[in-house]
């Protein structure tokens, strides 16, 4: 196969305007979502860019907002650094640049075709370098910055939107640098605090590991990974904290004179995630019948549907109106097409995942309620006009809530504990994630990742409470591997 033809973009093709894939055919399910739920459009002809649709870009603003505000509120500055990164300041670190030369996407022009840079794959080789600029004394630190960027890597593994792409969108990175070791890691796990805070609004379970060491940047300290997993049990990295220690303050000169004028490097903390939690957010909470999108991030919290007869349609949409007026403040919106049936519109908003439908018809404006429908549940309930505001608010909560619980519940019902490699091998099979004793060491580790096709460690328990055997050597440990397939 000639190099255009394997970069050659699959399209993906809606074959009719209805979601006919079952969650449990989830990569199809996943894709026709996209396009019926407005999501993003990836037909573009670019592999792995993707359109960003209004619905889903608005989702995708309002997890932005959540993290402008959790990061300000913590001290942490939002900033910007150009996109394209010259050559030069790439070389500064050769490791990196190693792993990032034929990722990244070259920068050429004017009339001798110059490399001006690449374009940024991500924000350590732009803003390093100035923070070299920047730090002269103690006095210059902590610097603790965060940027939200697309960033852009030449991603050859097969693509898919918003969680394996070439144009890696709306992506938070924090960069901080600090005089001691000691600040860098209580802002280390500041950052931690945050994420899960993030977590909590997504109604997802933060799902946390210690990555191996190997798997870290050379002379890093350690890393927390984020994860997010499927319903059969496939595992997807979904963001990570990293303790660089001062690897990337000596490759990039972040130095300062300490109060005896010595010269002393920066230690430094860098985190960072995007688009990709709302991609896990739609695998973990959707359904058959589409998604369902939790209310702290929903961009219509609830949607009213007038139910009109022939004849009544007036006093119908008055009243609707006056309702959506009166709820104004939890991002109602009045459906009130008139080329649409009402179970039309039901179905399309049961696909966008909005929260709350509200029905209202003729009977309903005689008995001075309304019909509340869940979209987790499906549960319907009639609502008196004079309580709409009070009960609207408590059961979007109970939905934000209940979305958490069954989320969280899922997660732990998916992870086992085995004693045996026999016992890693039938939970693979049966779509799990296995956890197991291990003594830490990378012998050991390949061994137990070697028991099954695809099988990868990919991190160990934060908090360490039993004693056991490590799996392979029997050596005694407190650290539990988590094993499992990727997505
Ligand atoms: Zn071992």
């Amino acid at each position: 196969m000639n190099k255009k033809n394997q970069d050659k973009k699959e399209i993906f093709e809606l074959k009719s305007n209805q979601l006919t894939a079952s969650k449990k055919d989830l990569s199809e399910w996943y894709n026709q979502l996209m396009l019926l739920a407005d999501i993003v459009d990836d037909r573009y002809a670019v592999k792995g860019m993707a359109v960003w649709k209004p619905y889903g870009y608005k989702i995708m603003q309002n997890i932005k907002r959540r993290w402008d505000e959790l990061f300000q509120n913590a001290g942490i500055q939002e900033v910007y650094f150009p996109l394209i990164v010259p050559i030069e300041y790439c070389e500064q670190n050769p490791s990196w640049w190693q792993g990032f030369k034929s990722e990244g996407f070259k920068v050429i022009a004017g009339t001798d075709n110059k490399i001006q840079g690449i374009i940024r794959p991500t924000g350590e080789p732009a803003i390093y370098p100035m923070y070299s600029m920047w730090v002269r004394s103690k006095n210059d630190l902590p610097i603790r910055f965060y940027e939200t960027v697309n960033s852009y890597r030449y991603e050859t593994k097969s693509t898919r939107p918003l969680i394996r792409t070439r144009e890696i969108s709306v992506w938070h990175e924090i960069h901080t640098a600090h005089a001691t070791r000691e600040e860098a890691e209580e802002e280390f796990q500041l950052h931690i605090k945050l994420w899960d805070e993030l977590w909590k609004d997504l109604a997802l379970p933060s799902f946390k590991v210690v990555k191996p060491i190997w798997e870290c940047f050379p002379g890093a300290i350690g890393a927390v990974e984020y994860y997010s997993t499927t319903p059969n049990g496939r595992v997807m990295e979904n963001g990570s904290v990293n303790n660089l220690g001062q690897a990337y303050a000596k490759k990039f000169n972040i130095k300062f004179k300490d109060e005896k004028g010595k010269e002393q490097y920066a230690w430094q903390i860098c985190t960072g995630n995007g688009a990709r939690l709302l991609g896990g957010l739609i695998l973990i909470h959707g359904d058959d019948k589409g998604l369902i999108i939790p209310p702290r991030i929903a961009p219509i919290k609830a949607v009213i549907v007038p139910i009109l007869f022939k004849g009544k349609e007036k006093i119908v949409l008055e009243k609707a109106k006056e309702l959506s007026k009166e709820l104004k403040e939890f991002d109602v919106y009045l459906d009130e097409r008139k080329e649409k049936t009402a179970g039309e519109k039901f179905y399309e908003w049961e696909i966008k995942g909005v929260p709350l439908r509200i029905e209202i018809g003729p009977k309903d404006i005689e008995k001075d309620s309304f019909v509340l429908v869940r979209r987790d549940t499906g549960k319907k309930e009639i609502i008196s006009n004079k309580d709409a505001k009070k009960k609207i608010k408590e059961t979007l909560e109970d939905i934000q809530d209940s979305l958490l619980k069954k989320a969280t519940e899922m997660l732990n019902s998916q992870i086992k504990d085995a004693k045996t490699l026999e016992e890693v091998k039938s939970n693979v099979k049966s779509g799990k994630i296995s956890r197991v004793f291990w003594c830490k060491e990378g012998e050991c580790y390949d061994k137990i990742s070697e028991t099954a096709e695809g099988l990868e460690g990919f991190g160990s328990d934060l908090e360490k409470k039993e004693e056991g055997h490590c799996i392979i050597c029997n050596k005694k440990t407190k650290t539990k591997l988590y094993l499992a397939k990727s997505y």
